[in-house]
């Protein structure tokens, strides 16, 4: 299947990632964990090989806690949330929808929640 190319960025624009996926909203959630219910995402889950930071990637910081520690990021400059590495499946990234421009965020009516309280 061909591959589509779509881009992320924050909020301040500093930060673009390109995602290259044959269908990126073949997978997405919202994680109960307590970071999460924070910043109040929904997520797609990417493949680590499906991310690429194309620009700012000396702004990002990354943010840990908790003892399974999966590393979020965040741009510097505008503190949106971009991405984090899953550590329930390392080799995933999830993305956060809201910062891809041209997905109609508010269509997402029933999105499935991922016990992250629970681990
Ligand atoms: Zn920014």
């Amino acid at each position: 299947m061909n591959k589509k190319k779509t881009l992320l960025e924050c909020h301040c624009k500093k930060i673009k990632i390109e995602i290259q996926s044959s269908d990126i909203l073949s997978d997405f959630t919202r994680c109960d964990c307590s970071l999460c219910i924070k910043r109040g995402s929904i997520m797609a889950v990417v493949l680590l090989e499906e991310l690429s930071i194309l620009k700012g990637e000396e702004s990002l910081i990354m943010y840990k806690f908790g003892k399974n520690q999966a590393s979020h990021y965040f741009c510097s400059i505008c503190g949106i949330y971009t991405h984090h590495r899953s550590f329930t499946s390392p080799n995933k990234y999830c993305i956060n929808l809201g910062c891809i421009d041209d997905i109609d965020y508010f269509k997402f009516k029933k999105v499935p929640i991922f016990n992250g309280k629970g681990i």
